[in-house]
């Protein structure tokens, strides 16, 4: 089968409105939206987008919450890593309050 929309992909739907620009923005974002991407849990390709920030892997079952558009955006790394420094900065402050009991 031949395709049908070789250059402008999902935006040849829009025809040739909204401007060269618009249309190239939607056709990227739509690419990276609808395509599988690698679950974080099993490794499959099988994660599809169900809705805005909701993505589900197809082989585990696995359901989270990510970007609207891509199952993990930049800022949303970098909010897991903060995050899991406190968790070890807590974890850190727990071990050494038990010390503290202990040597007393
Ligand atoms: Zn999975």
């Amino acid at each position: 089968m031949s395709k049908r929309t070789k250059k402008v992909g999902s935006a040849g739907r829009l025809g040739s409105r909204y401007g060269v620009r618009a249309r190239s923005r939607i056709r990227n974002v739509e690419m990276i939206q609808r395509k599988k991407h690698t679950c974080p849990s099993c490794g499959h390709v099988a994660v599809k987008r169900l809705g805005t920030g909701i993505w589900k892997c197809r082989k585990c079952g696995i359901k989270f919450a990510g970007g609207s558009y891509i199952p993990k955006t930049e800022i949303g790394q970098q909010v897991d890593k903060i995050i899991r420094g406190e968790a070890l900065a807590m974890e850190q402050r727990r071990l050494q309050a038990e010390q503290g009991e202990e040597t007393v």
